[in-house]
């Protein structure tokens, strides 16, 4: 590998890792299309990066050989080598959360400094349907995942203690497609008392008045 900045192509999921010699770069129709000859990227991280994007900073800093992380093709000598894939994580409580205080330059670069602080944050991977026009199904399999609605209401609660956020996008593939789930949500954002805007993506079809009308009210969330 050439000497100078590694850039590593990953999904754009919970995770940040910052790292001087590395530039970390999230893109998720590269991380599908991994066969890319393109020479100015190093690493790709076919899909989901938490763990295998630590596995390479810590064999980049050791100065261990890359072919025992799973899940990534990198470019050696002008050939592109593959490894296997990993599992995808079935326990989404289990990714800590993202580390906020490492983003460069700051977070308020991120999330401005004006009355208005937005984040997104994931709550779910995947869909089980399959839009022929979206790439959700060749990332995930179809398969929907899901974090604990304490483990979601945890993050909320935790941005907007420590950094003031007031809007919130959900920026998952299809975040109503299990309305209990969303019930479940609105129901910790009230009890715990927090105060946001938000919005989400979500399949037309499986929004209903009711969510509307009686379960988003009465939680404390505005819709956006
Ligand atoms: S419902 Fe949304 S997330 Fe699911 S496959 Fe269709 S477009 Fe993709």
């Amino acid at each position: 590998m050439d000497t100078g900045p590694i850039i590593i192509l990953a999904n754009d999921q919970k995770c940040c890792y910052y790292q001087s010699s590395i530039q970390y770069i999230a893109r998720i129709i590269t991380t599908i299309l991994h066969h890319n000859r393109d020479t100015t990227v190093d690493i790709v991280v076919r899909y989901e990066g938490e763990r295998a994007i630590c596995e390479i900073c810590d064999a980049l800093d050791r100065g261990r050989k890359l072919e025992n992380v799973k899940g990534i093709s990198f470019r050696h000598d002008n050939r592109v080598f593959s490894t296997p894939l990993r599992h995808r994580i079935e326990n989404l409580d289990s990714i800590p959360f993202p580390a906020f205080h490492l983003l460069e330059p700051s977070i308020e670069h991120y999330i401005g400094e004006g009355k208005e602080k937005g984040f997104p944050i994931i709550t779910t991977r995947g869909c089980p349907f399959n839009c022929i026009f979206c790439s959700t199904a060749a990332l995930h399999g179809r398969k929907y995942r899901t974090r604990s609605a304490n483990n979601v209401l945890d993050e909320m609660e935790f941005v907007q203690d420590k950094y003031k956020i007031n809007v919130i996008s959900f920026a998952d593939d299809n975040f109503t497609m299990k309305r209990n789930r969303v019930i479940e949500l609105c129901r910790g954002i009230k009890e715990r008392n927090l105060d946001f805007e938000w919005g989400c993506s979500a399949r037309v079809d499986l929004l209903s008045k009711d969510l509307f009308l009686n379960v988003i009210p009465r939680s404390s969330l505005r819709l956006g």
